[in-house]
């Protein structure tokens, strides 16, 4: 899936943040919101349950991040701008006929600098 810079033009894949759509962070927070319920499961009342919830909101937040992880991401690789989008889709199309982008051939591809 090939994506374009909405800012320099570059045709290639974006990156992902650093903590956005990490799966090595992502893995980190499901395992310490899994650690911290492992830990803590005898307190499931008082206080104890304030770090259940906060285990199960590492969990949310770490699956999150691991879907964002398998979708393409969104930072330009030259211009480290948030700007890429995927050149098939409807965002993409509509900013290659709305700016008369020429894309390079398929099968013929060619780095345009
Ligand atoms: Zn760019």
């Amino acid at each position: 899936m090939k994506q374009i810079c909405r800012g320099c033009l570059l045709i290639g894949n974006g990156r992902h943040g650093l903590f956005s759509g990490n799966l090595y962070v992502a893995i980190a927070q499901i395992s310490l919101g899994i650690a911290l319920i492992a830990i803590n499961i005898d307190h499931l009342s008082g206080t104890g349950i304030i770090i259940h919830i906060l285990a199960i909101a590492s969990i949310i937040v770490g699956f999150l991040n691991f879907l964002d992880s398998r979708k393409p991401g969104r930072i330009c690789p030259r211009c480290n701008k948030s700007l890429m989008v995927v050149i098939e889709s409807k965002e993409g199309q509509k900013f290659i006929k709305g700016n008369n982008v020429s894309l390079p051939n398929e099968t013929n591809e060619q780095p345009q600098d």
